[in-house]
């Protein structure tokens, strides 16, 4: 028999979350680690977490992981006041909903959806509510990957336009933006998954330096992310770009929005990949390129965020657009956006939240289709997250409503 331990180590995270299956490649369990530990293996086609350094078995990194549980019903309580109701908060909880886009002519209309992301972190950094914040942007060795780095200024920001469909481990840099770039205060960007890490280590209250540090944070709507395999298929068989070396930039949203994928090549040509509707419903979206673990997650619209952002893909009747959907949760999310609206960086104007849900597909792979995967995995003891209420078979409708 092993000795008993008390506290977790890198060997349990491992054993229970990344050689089952479950993990979403955050990167908290790296930006928890203050011993510099635990890295990304960015060099595998889907980035996973490995042991680099010496696991003093601290007990940080496990208990921060979303991988195999996101309490959802204590997470809601402790950072949304209050208990959802699943029929009724299609959306998670929030304090309002609106759509927008930035008041900056290019940040709007080269921005994914509107530029409102990218308009808070500006302002925030402008307005020194922030000294530092940590996004996705393309690799400078590898232009056709991404990788999370840490913006302090309006330019870095705008790096981080238009990015990935890949998972990318954002909180991977927390430790490095909190401990070795000393910043007392940062802002993180993430997916759904990034932010139930994000609010895993700051209910857990460890490490008090970065739970200090983070001011707030701003969730994506996410449908899902890719396997890069997707994209490389997409690359040589649609775009005919034998060899990848020979991208030198790559745009998943360019041109009209929504927005289709070129590449530019070394010969300096720019290439058309494939239209949104294609790469997302043709090749990533149906043929399955999902991660798997994507597969079984329930959040959509970053329930736990302070501000979660998306897509709205319904045209806005005599408003040409593009427009971002923008729900606050937090009173700290609520502040932002109210500042940020009278200093002239943003534009709000209020959206009904039942569009969220027939907006894409995303709302109807979490809530419906996540939701009956979970319990047909469950059905035959495969691994599952377990996110700390009784998933019901029933699904929600998603009453689609259009404007006008
Ligand atoms: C993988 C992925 C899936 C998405 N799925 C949906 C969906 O199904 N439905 C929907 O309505 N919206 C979805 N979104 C959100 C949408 O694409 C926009 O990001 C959102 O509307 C904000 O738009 P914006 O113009 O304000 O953002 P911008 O101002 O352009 O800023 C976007 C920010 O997102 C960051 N980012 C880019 N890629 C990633 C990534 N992989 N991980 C973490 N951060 C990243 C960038 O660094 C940048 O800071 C998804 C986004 C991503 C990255
Ligand atoms: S913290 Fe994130 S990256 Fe690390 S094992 Fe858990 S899910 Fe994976
Ligand atoms: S679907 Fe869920 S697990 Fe996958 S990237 Fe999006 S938020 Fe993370």
């Amino acid at each position: 028999m092993g000795k008993t331990r008390d506290k977790t180590s890198f060997f349990d995270l491992k054993r229970d979350v990344v050689d089952r299956g479950l993990c979403t490649a955050c990167g908290t369990c790296v930006g928890v680690c203050l011993f510099d530990a635990i890295s990304i293996d960015y060099e595998s086609d889907e980035p996973i977490p490995i042991l680099t350094g010496e696991c003093t078995e601290c007990d940080m990194c496990y208990p921060a992981c979303p991988g195999k549980n996101v309490p959802l019903r204590t997470l809601d309580k402790t950072f949304l006041g209050s208990e959802r109701y699943f029929e009724r908060d299609k959306i998670g909880i929030y304090t309002s909903c609106n759509r927008g886009y930035a008041m900056d002519e290019e940040i709007r209309l080269t921005s994914s959806s509107g530029g409102i992301v990218s308009s808070l972190l500006i302002f925030a950094l402008e307005e020194k509510l922030i000294e530092g914040a940590i996004l996705t942007g393309w690799r400078k060795d590898k232009p056709w990957r991404c990788k999370p780095y840490i913006a302090t200024t309006k330019e870095e920001v705008m790096r981080g336009i238009r990015t990935g469909m890949m998972i990318v481990p954002n909180n991977a840099l927390l430790a490095e933006a909190v401990t070795k770039k000393q910043m007392e205060k940062i802002a993180v960007v993430g997916l759904p998954c990034h932010i139930h890490g994000l609010r895993k280590l700051q209910m857990r209250g460890k490490p008090k330096k970065l739970v200090n540090a983070i001011q707030f944070c701003i969730g994506l709507f996410c449908a899902s992310t890719y396997y890069w395999e997707g994209t490389k298929h997409l690359l040589q068989e649609s775009g005919k770009i034998k060899n990848l070396e020979d991208i030198v930039a790559m745009d998943y949203r360019g041109g009209k929005p929504p927005g289709d994928m070129f590449v530019l090549t070394r010969d300096g040509k720019f290439r058309f990949v494939a239209t949104k509707h294609d790469y997302v419903w043709h090749l990533l979206g149906s043929a399955s390129y999902k991660r798997d673990r994507c597969l079984m997650c329930v959040d959509f619209s970053a329930e736990l965020a302070d501000i979660s952002c998306g897509d709205v893909f319904q045209r806005i009747e005599d408003k040409p657009g593009p427009f971002v959907a923008t729900v606050a949760r937090t009173e700290t999310g609520e502040g932002l956006l109210q500042m940020a609206t009278e200093k002239g960086y943003i534009h709000l104007e209020h959206h009904d939240p039942d569009m969220i849900p027939s907006s894409g597909m995303g709302w109807e792979a979490k809530k419906h289709a996540g939701v009956y995967r979970w319990l047909e995995r469950s059905r035959y003891g495969w691994p599952v997250p377990d996110y700390e209420y009784e998933i019901s078979e029933s699904p929600l409708p998603r009453d689609l409503k259009f404007p006008g």
